[in-house]
């Protein structure tokens, strides 16, 4: 479902050049939870904005659903992005609209009609337990609902591929034991694809079926969680 082929990434300042990501390859399949794990700076945000390419890289290929993305216009790559919804470690929520409605915004821009709009606002809150919260503004929700809230507005266009980018790093542990089992109820009814990064090794042994090391924009080691992190 997603491919990375020899992705390589430099900033370029002034006065200094970084090698954000050196040649990175990986293949999530369909319906696998992916996790990439490394220490700040290693790499992981420049990576997971590499697959909606967010960042452009500099070589190397980005395969979604199997349409090479890093050869599209602009135009085409707007379609194509439909597919890949995106949550976020401070959630990202538009805080002068009700959860309803920041729900509602990705179908809004799809042109949806108003009933559209309802019948699939109430069933995303149902399927992320935020049923009675839908008139409620963000500032008033705990930090676990606000991910809920996020999670619900990233599955509004039936993405294929749900990246994760450090999103139960703003939580409590029991918080992010929540989220978590959630993410992966909806990996399950959804078959959804989800790639997420993070510095936590409990969030990778608690839900991912793979996972990758980075370390200074490589990838060291992939493989089966088990079999990656089980000492011989
Ligand atoms: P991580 O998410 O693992 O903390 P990042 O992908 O954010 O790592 O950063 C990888 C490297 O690229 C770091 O050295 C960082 O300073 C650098 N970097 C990231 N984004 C930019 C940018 N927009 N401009 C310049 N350097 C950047
Ligand atoms: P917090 O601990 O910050 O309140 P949680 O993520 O634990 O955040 O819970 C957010 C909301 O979702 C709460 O109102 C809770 O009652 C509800 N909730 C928690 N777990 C589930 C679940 N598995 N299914 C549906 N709703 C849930």
């Amino acid at each position: 479902m997603i491919e990375l082929l020899n992705v390589s990434k430099r900033f370029t300042t002034k006065n200094k050049t970084t090698q954000a990501l050196s040649n990175v390859s990986l293949t999530v399949e369909k319906g696998e939870i992916f996790g990439v794990i490394g220490t700040s700076g290693a790499g992981k945000s420049t990576l997971i904005r590499c697959v909606n390419l967010l960042e452009k890289p500099n070589e190397g290929k980005v395969i979604v659903d199997g349409i090479e993305l890093t050869k599209l216009s602009d135009s085409q790559l707007t379609l194509e992005r439909r597919k890949i919804a995106m949550i976020f470690q401070h959630f990202n929520l538009l805080s002068s609209r009700t959860v309803f409605d920041n729900v509602a915004f990705p179908l809004e821009l799809e042109g949806k009609s108003k009933s559209e709009i309802k019948e699939k606002v109430d069933s995303l809150l149902e399927l992320v337990g935020l049923k009675e919260k839908a008139k409620d503004y963000p500032a008033n929700l705990s930090g676990g609902q606000k991910q809920r809230v996020a999670i619900a507005r990233a599955l509004a266009n039936d993405p294929k591929v749900l990246l994760c980018d450090e999103a139960t790093s703003a939580l409590d542990p029991a918080t992010t034991k929540s989220i978590l089992k959630l993410l992966k109820s909806i990996n399950q009814k959804l078959s959804l694809t989800i790639l997420l990064i993070t510095h936590e090794m409990e969030v990778i042994k608690t839900i991912c079926d793979k996972v990758a090391v980075i370390d200074h924009g490589k990838l060291a080691e992939q493989g089966n969680v088990q079999q990656i992190f089980t000492n011989p």
